[in-house]
């Protein structure tokens, strides 16, 4: 019998795996009832490509204004080797570091593979957890490029973050460049709250993977350093974000996801998500994962536009939101809630309740309609 990980390299059909991201991880953990979402984002298939051979591209992601000055934000601030950064996190730590090794892990011996790259990860934040335990405060180290794994319904994925891990006076923090501007020392809070829930992912994952590795996961600050552009300057500045409410959450959430072999028993042996077949074909074996779409997958998920096509196709209650559904518990279709609204047809017992509800709110429109139309 073939492993997850064999069946999940056959799932992607040949094409090369696509790393996950804290926005990922988060999303998924947001929806952890969709079986698609999580059979996809493990197997490293991707979501973009995929809907766009099925003929529902989603407009997805940053603009790219925005991507350019992400980017040139970032470089100014680890520009000679993260010098300008060293600065920031001395004052933001309020630590006097002697002297901060900075390694970068993908130009350390030429590496490229994952694989290799973990290891590296690895191997470099153990040197540091060592020494800092061993010399209490020590020098510090400043990794870049770090790739974590995090297990993710019971699958190992690659984490590839757009974050530092540093380690000073004994701690690891999770260093965030971000390019959104602090104002008089205040940020746009909906952007704050984002970057929160995308770096407590990250320090979730080095917690993980001290743990995997017999450290102290509590080395790992519930701090983050959140490294913004200052007011209308690009002059960088950095804050502490405390992320305990966005861990506790998202370790909530993992929790609750289906293991990935359970999802894999559920699927056909032979199916594949590979672009080469045609999109009818992939259209059929994307519904053979089943999804649990709701609204917010609109902001959160490459497939948003399949997904909802299927859900309105079949009528689900899902297209109206979780919160709608969980109101006309036990009703199945928007069908069937307009039939018990129109008193069309009679309703179970159980759903008295709900039915004598939706008649009365079916009346108010009625009502209304019909005033608007005398007066129109
Ligand atoms: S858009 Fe589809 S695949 Fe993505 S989370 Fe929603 S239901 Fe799942």
């Amino acid at each position: 019998m073939s492993t997850s990980t064999e069946r999940l390299d056959a799932l992607r059909g040949g094409a090369a795996p696509v790393d996950h991201n804290a926005r990922t991880v988060a999303a998924l953990a947001g929806n952890p009832g969709c079986d698609r979402r999580a059979v996809l984002d493990a197997a490293g298939i991707s979501k973009r490509d995929t809907a766009v051979h099925l003929g529902h591209p989603a407009p997805f992601g940053q603009s790219p204004f925005a991507l350019a000055r992400a980017r040139s934000f970032e470089e100014l601030v680890k520009a000679d080797r993260c010098a300008h950064l060293l600065r920031l996190l001395r004052e933001a730590l309020g630590l006097p570091i002697p002297a901060i090794a900075y390694l970068d892990i993908p130009q350390a011996g030429g590496q490229a593979t994952r694989e290799l790259r973990h290891a590296r990860t690895r191997k470099e934040l153990r040197q540091a957890a060592e020494s800092a335990v061993r010399d209490g405060s020590g020098d510090g180290t400043l990794v870049d490029h770090p790739l974590f794994t995090l297990p993710v319904a019971g699958h190992e994925v690659y984490l590839d973050p757009a974050v530092l891990a540093v380690q000073a006076g004994g701690r690891f923090h999770i260093v965030e460049i971000k390019s959104f501007a602090v104002i008089d020392g205040a940020a746009d809070s909906a952007q704050v709250a984002a970057a929160s829930r995308l770096s407590a992912v990250y320090v979730y994952a080095l917690k993980a993977m001290f743990a995997a590795e017999g450290i102290d996961p509590g080395l790992v600050s519930h701090e983050v350093v959140l490294v913004c552009p200052k007011d209308f300057a690009n002059h960088p500045t950095a804050t502490l974000l405390d992320v305990r409410l966005q861990l506790a959450a998202l370790r909530r959430q993992l929790s609750r996801l289906t293991r990935i072999d359970r999802i894999l028993d559920r699927l056909p042996p032979d199916l594949t998500f590979s672009l080469e077949q045609s999109p009818a074909e992939l259209a059929r074996a994307v519904r053979a994962a089943e999804a649990r779409y709701a609204p917010e997958c609109l902001s959160t998920c490459e497939m948003a536009y399949f997904c909802r096509s299927d859900a309105r196709e079949c009528g689900s209650l899902e297209v109206l939101g979780r919160v709608t559904r969980d109101d006309l518990g036990g009703l199945d279709s928007v069908d069937a809630v307009l039939d018990l609204a129109a008193d069309d047809r009679r309703a179970a017992s159980e759903h008295d309740e709900i039915a004598e509800q939706l008649r009365h709110v079916h009346a108010i429109y009625r009502a209304h309609t019909a005033a608007e139309a005398v007066v129109a």
